[in-house]
């Protein structure tokens, strides 16, 4: 299950981030989150419980963002929708598209008290 360790690496990260600016605790930790990028939102809440105990993240509340797909498409020469991660564009049902959003995995932002 990749996303325990990859919730693993974003406590590690905001708990660093929170110790270098002498916080206390984390109040809230923000994830964009991609829809074609293969993360379970659920299990990631899952780990998250079990891996923030104990740390300065052991009572933050994280929130999820998910972020939707989008390609630019070489044919149409604009951004389209996209609903899977090789998907054609839905205008022209050409597949000369380039992802441009929905793949991101990243910490968007933190509280801290
Ligand atoms: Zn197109």
């Amino acid at each position: 299950m990749h996303e325990m360790s990859l919730i693993e690496s974003v406590i590690e990260i905001v708990c660093e981030t929170a110790r270098l600016n002498g916080a206390r605790r984390i109040k809230s930790v923000r994830l964009d989150i991609g829809v074609l990028s293969h993360v379970d939102s659920d299990a990631l809440l899952f780990c998250y419980e079990a891996v923030r105990r104990g740390t300065l993240a052991g009572r933050a509340k994280l929130e999820i963002n998910r972020i939707a797909g989008e390609a630019w498409c070489l044919d149409c020469g604009k951004t389209v929708a996209l609903q899977e991660r090789f998907g054609a564009c839905p205008d022209c049902g050409r597949h000369r598209v380039q992802m441009t959003a929905g793949d991101e995995l990243k910490i968007r932002d933190m509280e801290v008290i």
